[in-house]
């Protein structure tokens, strides 16, 4: 599979890696990856915020599952705090009565 290709299916910008090398191993970045994590300095991808935030920023793997996961403005994570709302406010009811 070429970089292009994995490049469409992550949504990230290691398409690059096929027309302009030069400008990521500048950087320092290994073959593979597009970019160093924001949060741990790792090689990573960059990528498009995922949910309705106009950000991109880079994360690795394990980063990134963590913004889709855990983050409130991520369509994912907005559903699973508002999951976790629920059941704490259900907790608490039922606790009371
Ligand atoms: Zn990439
Ligand atoms: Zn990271």
């Amino acid at each position: 599979m070429s970089h292009t290709e994995e490049a469409r299916k992550r949504g990230c910008y290691c398409g690059t890696w096929d027309t302009n090398p030069q400008g990521f191993e500048a950087l320092g970045i290994p073959r593979g990856y597009c970019g160093l994590c924001d949060v741990c300095g790792r090689p990573g991808h960059m990528r498009h915020f995922p949910g309705a935030v106009p950000y991109t920023g880079t994360w690795c793997d394990r980063h990134w599952w963590r913004v889709v996961w855990l983050d409130p403005r991520a369509s994912l994570g907005c559903i699973v705090w508002l999951v976790g709302f629920s059941l704490l406010g259900f907790g608490l009811w039922w606790f009371r009565h």
